[in-house]
């Protein structure tokens, strides 16, 4: 039966956005012909990125030359060696056949960032008899300090024309130096041809939320101030800096986390639904909720640091560098006016998860009894402001959604008890966030990068804090982090601590 011509279609908002592409809507550049890895032989490379290369080569989508540039005195052979042992840990799977072919892909240039000599060797690299790349991707993944050295020898080179550059987080340590960072690549690269990496973006559940938001209509007239009593992101992780004390001494929790995976997801949850699915739209109404939020005071952030973080290596005795930070946020939106966003992360935490919960708030007038909630967030029902329902997000390690609702329990009375219906995400084999990243910059799809606009925005909420700060708070290992943080969830239900 045809449906009635009253009722509302779902429909496209703007004429030209159908296409069901599974990224968000961008033009069709040319695909870069060959992957320069700046960083080939640290320890990122490493990790994670020979592994998603390898992945990429199995599906198909790397069929170009791979060349590693690092200052190790290397030949191809042993540069190769060392993605083969890298492929190993990862237990990669493939045929050896898979294995060998992509492994022939890979090609080394060895020199120092700071020589002139080392961006001609490169070039001679992607000129090679056979290769002749003219539109190469540069990936960075290399100490934060070099970027502008290595961004200006491209350009000196003339390495830039045509190409793309792919730069690592950190993006800058602070407002003055993203802003200095971001000037330096825009003297050598467009915009549209500068991709920073955030790779909390390109993580499944983080690309859901901003589905979930927009594919469903069920949640936007509760997604406000008027229904949303708080709002709370928690990213644990159980284990400490695993030997990265060099590192972590010059980030600290704030800067590591927080000015970027965590405030991109605030972003996600607070902006408002953008006119069109282009990048352009997503990111500026991002930027706008960035740009809404109150710049941070002492008072809202409450900082920690693992018992036995001072005597891990390169980190120094009286470090006060912290492993672990609570902060209550505020967006001077009409829509989030009022509302606390409560965001936390930490080390050596009882759990590795990442997890966001909405509460809502309770119905106007009380009829019934909470005295018998059990379990769980449930349990909180009793503290001020957590008797409502709520929304739980989990994006890590396994993605989940769940709405709770208060049902009745058996009997006689009228008391009951929040119950979860719950959306678990059946997929177990997701594409990794270095693969999705790598492949969509090397087609110029900047979708799941960071814009200019909103680092610097990010920056500027966390600038105040950056120095002006309290002492980081001792907190045991296997704790939820110092008891300081609980006054800034006071009222508001708690920390809600995520479940293992
Ligand atoms: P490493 O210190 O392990 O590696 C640094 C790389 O840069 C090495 O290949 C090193 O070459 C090369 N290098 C350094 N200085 C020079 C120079 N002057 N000339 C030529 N080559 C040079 O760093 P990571 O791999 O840990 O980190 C790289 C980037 O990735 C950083 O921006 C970091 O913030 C980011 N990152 C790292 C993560 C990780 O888990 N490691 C996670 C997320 C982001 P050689 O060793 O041959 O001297």
């Amino acid at each position: 039966m045809a449906a009635s011509t009253t009722a509302k279609a779902c429909r496209s908002p703007t004429p030209g956005t159908q296409n069901p592409a599974t990224s968000l809507k961008h033009e069709s550049p040319a695909v870069s012909d060959a992957l320069v890895v700046f960083g080939a032989s640290g320890d990122l490379a490493h990790k994670k990125i020979f592994p998603a290369l390898f992945a990429l080569h199995q599906r198909g989508e790397l069929s170009v030359p791979v060349i590693g540039v690092a200052s190790s005195d290397w030949s191809n052979a042993q540069f190769r060696e060392r993605a083969q042992a890298s492929l190993d840990e990862a237990h990669v799977g493939g045929t050896q056949t898979e294995q060998q072919d992509f492994l022939a892909q890979l090609h080394y240039v060895s020199g120092d960032y700071k020589q002139s000599a080392t961006f001609e060797a490169l070039r001679g690299a992607l000129l090679k008899e056979g290769r002749a790349a003219k539109r190469p991707a540069h990936y960075l993944a290399i100490p934060p300090s070099l970027f502008p050295t290595v961004i200006r020898g491209l350009g000196a080179a003339g390495l830039a024309d045509d190409a793309r550059v792919i730069v690592e987080k950190p993006f800058g340590r602070d407002l003055a130096s993203a802003q200095e960072l971001n000037a330096v690549a825009l003297e050598v690269f467009p915009e549209d041809a500068i991709f920073r990496i955030d790779h909390f973006l390109a993580k499944e559940a983080i690309m859901n939320l901003l589905y979930f938001r927009f594919a469903n209509t069920f949640l936007e007239p509760l997604w406000n101030r008027k229904y949303v009593s708080s709002v709370q992101i928690t990213l644990a992780e159980d284990f400490g800096i695993k030997g990265r004390g060099g590192f972590y001494e010059s980030a600290g929790c704030l800067r590591d986390v927080v000015q970027n995976h965590l405030l991109q997801i605030v972003a996600l949850l607070a902006m408002e639904a953008p006119g069109n699915r282009s990048t352009a739209a997503v990111n500026a109404e991002k930027f706008q909720v960035l740009n809404a939020m109150r710049p941070l005071t002492p008072d809202n952030l409450v900082r920690g640091q693992y018992e036995g973080y001072r005597d891990e290596e390169k980190v120094a005795p009286d470090s006060d560098v912290e492993t672990y930070c609570a902060l209550r946020l505020f967006i001077d939106s009409w829509r989030w006016a009022g509302v606390p966003w409560f965001v936390r992360s930490g080390k050596c935490l009882p759990t590795t998860a990442c997890e966001v919960l909405v509460r809502l708030e309770c119905p106007p007038v009380q009829l019934f009894d909470h005295a018998s909630s059990a379990g769980g967030i449930a349990a909180d029902a009793a503290v001020a402001g957590s008797a409502g329902n709520y929304l739980r997000l989990r994006l890590s390690p396994r993605s989940l959604i769940a709405l709770a609702a208060r049902v009745k329990t058996p009997g006689k009375s009228y008391s009951g008890e929040q119950k979860e219906m719950v959306l678990a995400d059946e997929h177990t084999e997701e594409q990794s966030a270095y693969e999705r990243l790598l492949s969509d910059a090397m087609a110029g799809d900047p979708s799941l990068f960071a814009h200019e606009d909103a680092v610097e925005a990010a920056w500027r909420v966390v600038e105040p804090v950056l120095e002006n700060h309290g002492p980081a708070l001792a907190y045991a290992p296997g704790s939820w982090g110092p008891a300081a943080a609980d006054a800034l969830t006071a009222g508001h239900g708690g920390w809600h601590n995520p479940e293992t």
